[in-house]
């Protein structure tokens, strides 16, 4: 799977990432957490080969990642950046289409199959009532959901995902998780940058908690997420519980104040 050593990426003279050493597992649901302008993006960008590294190496498998031709890249990769514009005057379902574009040779025609993928990327998020309408006559959820559909009509193995949940109300939160956690479950690899750290405990078994371009920490969850990190990487204390229903760990964060 990916392998990073002493990836280090500058923004002009910022020095977005420090020295990351990483190792993504396969078929793991990987989250990454920390505060804003840690690095999160960048290392994602990074792994989805559109940010290029100063110094250090991205291996997927045995390969670089910046050594890919794109479209085969793409057939293993699928990107979900953090949204910044939406295209105007087209369909959901053509939205979906693009999607499809690393299967697709030039002037290639459309496939039995990519239409398949296409119809269960459209159900799996449930946009399939939505196919024939405009982006621009979508809620933020319903969008949200059509953007993610594209990127698993892109049909690859692995998924990764910048913010997904940011927009979406609490159950339509929780029903993209799930649906990340079914994918991980049928033999997908997920990483997904998520704010919330009771999600991200509760749904990745992997996390990585990024602070000022470095990794604080990262490894099972059960054994990275404790009170100790969560101070070092947000700078907030907070009282772990346990949740007597899952087993797990949750955490109330509190002033530093009290
Ligand atoms: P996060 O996703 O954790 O919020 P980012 O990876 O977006 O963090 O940003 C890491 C650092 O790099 C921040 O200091 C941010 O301001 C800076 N940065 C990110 N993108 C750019 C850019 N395109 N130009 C200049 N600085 C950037
Ligand atoms: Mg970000």
């Amino acid at each position: 799977m990916f392998s990073i050593s002493d990836l280090n990426v500058y923004h002009g003279d910022t020095h977005a990432l420090r020295g990351i050493n990483l190792t993504v597992k396969e078929h793991r649901f990987t989250a990454l957490i920390g505060p804003n302008g840690s690095g999160k993006s960048t290392l994602l960008g990074a792994i989805a080969g559109n940010v290029l590294p100063k110094k250090g190496s991205i291996f997927l498998d045995s390969k670089s990642v910046s050594s890919y031709p794109k479209r085969e890249f793409a057939r293993l990769v699928s990107f979900l950046p953090q949204r910044t514009h939406t295209p105007t005057g087209i369909s959901v379902r053509e939205l979906l289409v693009q999607g499809r574009f690393p299967w697709r040779t030039w002037l290639g025609k459309w496939s039995n199959k990519d239409e398949e993928a296409v119809r269960r990327a459209a159900s799996l998020c449930e946009v399939e009532a939505l196919l024939d309408r405009p982006l621009s006559a979508l809620s933020g959820g319903q969008l949200q959901r059509a953007w993610i559909a594209m990127t698993l009509a892109q049909d690859a193995p692995i998924i990764l995902l910048d913010e997904p949940t940011t927009y979406l109300d609490v159950a339509n939160q929780l029903s993209l998780l799930d649906l990340l956690a079914m994918l991980r479950d049928a033999g997908r690899t997920v990483v997904a940058i998520l704010h919330d750290l009771n999600q991200a405990a509760q749904y990745a078994e992997e996390l990585v908690m990024m602070r000022d371009g470095e990794i604080v920490a990262e490894g099972a969850t059960l054994r990275v997420f404790t009170d100790h990190n969560i101070e070092n990487v947000f700078g907030v204390r907070s009282r772990m519980l346990e949740d007597t229903v899952t087993g797990g760990v949750i955490c109330i964060p509190s002033s530093l104040e009290t």
